[in-house]
């Protein structure tokens, strides 16, 4: 199980900060592992693939069809050459070019993060609107539906929303108001999930495309994401995304593809460069399958139990579960810098989340912790905490 890392050493780490990336994302199940090994010893056409993936995404989000991404941030850089591109393949052939064409997408200032790098990478440029009032304290307005009329131009391709529990303003009304305008609207939900009903919230809210991550609480491979949304949006970015090395003659165009409107196969596009495997399509949709079947609630009671054994072997009145998506246990540390680097320096290394450090505060959260590594954790938590 550990061997491989051991043989290149490599340390082993405990990871109870979460679905990071840096630390290696989710831990897959054996049933993603033995469909993925499975698909790894066929061949098959990678748009057929794709095609069984999109129904199955579609089955999980509602959406009319998805594709299955290198990662979240991939799926945004895809969902942005979908609404500068849409079909015309020359278009498709120039990004991250985007010279002469329409490509501004309008993105409220207080959703702007360090994943929207990912919508640049297209060629998009971000139009910022709105004020940031509550974030500042300095009043109490948020985007208004003038200031998107007032922002879009000729050039406007889309609108980008970053999907949190309190997102200000809420998606509806952004969607409706999207919808009235005509412009596309991408919601980057990628770690929006739990809970699993948010498969399905975005797309009901009206977003043209939705983004998730499949490396994270799905279990899916760290290296895989998911872009749901309308049908014609979903056909552009799988262009974009396949190998195109076809005989035009002879392009089996994937089942999605309106043929009359793509009436010659593209040249490989800006997803070319970050292609996503058979292993990864197929573990993505087990992981998506298996998410979509899970009771949340009996998840959440199962990490609540493991998080009360660990507190119970750490002094009393330092310790609190919180957390309503996924139970966190919270541990006050005194020094949480100081904690967290002992942590990290122990063996093995273990990673708490720091959200609340400066605090003080250590977050324990154990959807990337094996059940076996608990008794571990709990002691390299007990000699930090004193
Ligand atoms: C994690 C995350 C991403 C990137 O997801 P990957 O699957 O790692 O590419 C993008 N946006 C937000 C808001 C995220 O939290």
């Amino acid at each position: 199980m550990t061997g491989i890392y051991a043989r290149l050493g490599v340390k082993r780490r405990i990871n109870a900060a979460g679905t990071l990336t840096r630390l290696g994302g989710s831990l897959m199940s054996d049933a993603v592992l033995d469909a993925m090994r499975d698909a790894a010893q066929g061949s098959v056409d990678i748009g057929e693939l794709q095609s069984a993936a999109g129904r199955a995404i579609a089955r999980a989000t509602g959406a009319e069809a998805g594709l299955v991404t290198s990662g979240a941030a991939a799926a945004l850089t895809l969902a942005a050459a979908s609404c500068i591109a849409g079909f015309e393949v020359a278009k498709m052939a120039r990004l991250p070019d985007t010279r002469g064409m329409p490509n501004e997408i309008l993105i409220p200032r207080t959703h702007r993060n360090a994943y929207d790098h990912a919508l640049r990478a297209a060629g998009a440029v971000l139009v910022d609107i709105g004020h940031n009032d509550r974030g500042t304290g300095a009043g109490i307005r948020g985007l208004e539906a003038w200031e998107i009329d007032a922002a879009i131009t000729p050039a406007t391709v889309a609108f980008a929303f970053t999907a949190n529990p309190e997102t200000i303003p809420a998606l509806p009304g952004i969607a409706d108001a999207c919808r009235r305008r005509g412009l596309k609207l991408i919601v980057d939900a990628a770690a929006q999930l739990p809970p699993a009903s948010n498969l399905r919230a975005f797309v009901a809210a009206g977003a043209d495309l939705v983004v998730f991550s499949g490396g994270k609480a799905i279990g899916g491979p760290q290296a895989s994401g998911i872009l749901a949304g309308k049908r014609d949006l979903i056909a552009s970015a799988l262009l974009q995304q396949l190998d195109m090395d076809v005989d035009p003659a002879r392009w089996a165009a994937p089942e999605i593809v309106d043929r009359a409107r793509v009436p010659v196969p593209p040249h490989h596009g800006i997803g070319r460069a970050f292609k996503v495997g058979k292993e990864e399509i197929v573990g993505l949709i087990v992981a998506l399958e298996n998410f979509a079947a899970r009771d949340d609630a009996a998840h959440a009671a199962g990490l609540r139990a493991r998080l009360e054994a660990i507190a119970a072997s750490l002094p009393k009145g330092r310790t609190r579960i919180t957390g309503s998506r996924i139970p966190l246990l919270e541990i006050d540390a005194g020094d949480g810098p100081a904690a967290a680097a002992k942590l990290q320096a122990g063996n093995p290394p273990v990673h708490i989340g720091e959200r609340d450090l400066a605090k003080g505060v250590l977050l324990v959260d154990l959807q990337t912790v094996r059940a076996e590594d608990d008794a571990a954790l709990a002691a390299a938590l007990a000699r930090v905490v004193t």
